[in-house]
């Protein structure tokens, strides 16, 4: 069951299906800013007269190459990259690169759509892209890796610019390949400019807190929601899924706030262990060993590895979703509503389908979209990019610091924006309606950009 567009974005939206054909996520993240944002065309007439959607649904540019690269044996191979510069009218264009075999165009756009309401809502002058492969780094060699960053920077490098776009990383994407990219736009440009990438190594320009951004972020703000709640994290069993660098920080500041972790997963299954997850170990086998996570229950035998497990399924008191798009669906939402789950943030980008998520907001879940509560990460990349402007370097208290701060603005601006608009406490509403007014201004003052 969807949500009944007005005729208007209804008349929109089958326009971006046809110009967008296949592009199926994308029109999954189109059409749900497109439910929530109706009463704003009704208070502000000139943002449709002005055709700001259209505008915003169709990206500024969108490049498409091949990247060749030789692995360790001799053999070829041909992967194909993207780079969508989605939307510049807040700053430059900022968003991560994604190396995973699936991703194609319309996974590209949807988080490119994505990150322009994100990145508005952070506050920070970056404007929205996103970029990535269908290249799979599962099982390769540093060498390979390294081949791979390094035949796809030779392409992209020309794109890129502190003033004109900032990428960053997601999926298959983390410091050893940021730092590979950057040693190759360096060498191709002769020009050390810290400021074209974010998530670089501290010992290279990177600020500190920015590998544990994404992760705390979504715990501040779903701190933030719970405070609202007259409510806190404290004594609280919960579910984190994914294991990669979002996942792994989230379980650590639930930790730290006095929540239990009880499970967590990858694409190979999941491991429940009820005493609490045991950090150390998580992360010296996927930051360190980079191994598949059956090898945490071999380490702790009273862990129980259950191969293509189902996380949702576990009892809990919150959840956060922090693996990928659409892992979490209408059947796994009543399990949790079912199982007293009070509270979803999430720490991936549209984890929830459109299904699950009308069953959290009817049951009166708290439900923390990732455009809001995952914002922390690329926050953390702008103030990455605000210390290599002034070549300062912050200590990580004071970084985790302007995080919280930034994550506690951005649950104050999506509340107060949702109450705005009639729907208290809806943080979708909340969130698509704040970002797309923040953009939609900027480029009403630049006039027909
Ligand atoms: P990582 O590559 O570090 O980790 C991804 C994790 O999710 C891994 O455990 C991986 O398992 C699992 N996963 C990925 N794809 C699938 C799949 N198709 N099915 C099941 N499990 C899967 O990525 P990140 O932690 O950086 O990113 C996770 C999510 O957070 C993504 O949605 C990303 O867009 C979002 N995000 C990331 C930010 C960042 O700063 N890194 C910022 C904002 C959002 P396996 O290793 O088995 O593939």
């Amino acid at each position: 069951m969807t949500v009944r567009l007005s005729e208007k974005l209804e008349f929109i939206y089958q326009d971006i299906l046809k110009r967008n054909p296949g592009e199926q996520e994308f029109h999954q993240a189109v059409r749900e800013v497109l439910e929530t944002i109706g009463p704003v065309l009704v208070k502000y007439p000139e943002l449709a007269e002005q055709k700001i959607i259209e505008r915003i649904c169709e990206p500024e540019r969108q490049i498409i190459f091949r990247v060749p690269w030789m692995d360790d044996k001799g053999e070829i191979h041909i992967n194909r990259a993207f780079r969508v510069q989605f939307n510049s009218a807040l700053g430059p264009y900022k968003g991560g690169m994604r190396f995973h075999p699936s991703v194609y165009l319309g996974i590209i756009k949807f988080l490119g759509f994505e990150q322009i309401f994100k990145n508005a809502l952070t506050g920070m002058p970056i404007g929205g892209g996103k970029g990535g492969s269908d290249f799979d780094p599962k099982g390769r060699s540093d060498a390979e890796i390294m081949r791979f960053c390094q035949s796809l920077m030779t392409e992209l490098y020309r794109h890129l610019g502190e003033y004109t776009d900032v990428p960053a990383g997601d999926i298959g994407v983390g410091g050893r390949e940021v730092g590979y990219l950057f040693g190759q736009y360096k060498r191709l440009t002769n020009r050390y400019e810290s400021g074209i990438l974010t998530g670089k190594g501290i010992h290279y320009g990177g600020s500190r807190a920015r590998t544990e951004a994404t992760g705390y972020g979504a715990v501040f703000f779903a701190e933030e929601m719970l405070k609202v709640r007259q409510d806190s994290l404290e004594g609280k069993i919960g579910l984190v899924s994914g294991s990669g660098n979002v996942a792994i920080y989230a379980i650590e500041k639930c930790q730290q706030l006095g929540a239990k972790v009880v499970a967590c997963s990858d694409s190979s299954g999941v491991i429940y262990d009820e005493q609490g997850i045991d950090l150390a170990l998580l992360k010296e086998i996927k930051e360190v060993r980079r191994e598949r996570l059956s090898a945490y229950a071999q380490a702790r035998p009273q862990a129980r590895f259950t191969k293509e497990g189902n996380i949702w399924q576990v009892p809990c008191d919150f959840a956060l979703p922090c693996a990928t798009q659409n892992e979490l669906n209408g059947k796994d939402a009543q399990t949790l509503v079912n199982n007293g789950c009070k509270l979803i943030s999430e720490g991936a980008n549209m984890p929830c389908t459109p299904e699950a998520i009308r069953i959290f907001l009817e049951a009166k879940v708290a439900y923390g979209p990732g455009k809001a509560a995952n914002a922390g990460g690329v926050a953390t990349s702008a103030l990455e990019m605000q210390q290599n402007a002034s070549r300062d370097s912050w200590s990580f208290n004071h970084t985790e610091q302007r995080l919280h701060e930034i994550m506690r603005n951005i649950h104050k601006d999506c509340y107060e924006t949702a109450a705005e608009f009639g729907d208290p406490g809806n943080y979708v509403v909340g969130a698509n309606i704040c970002g797309f007014l923040k953009v939609s201004r900027a480029m009403l003052s630049m006039g027909l950009i």
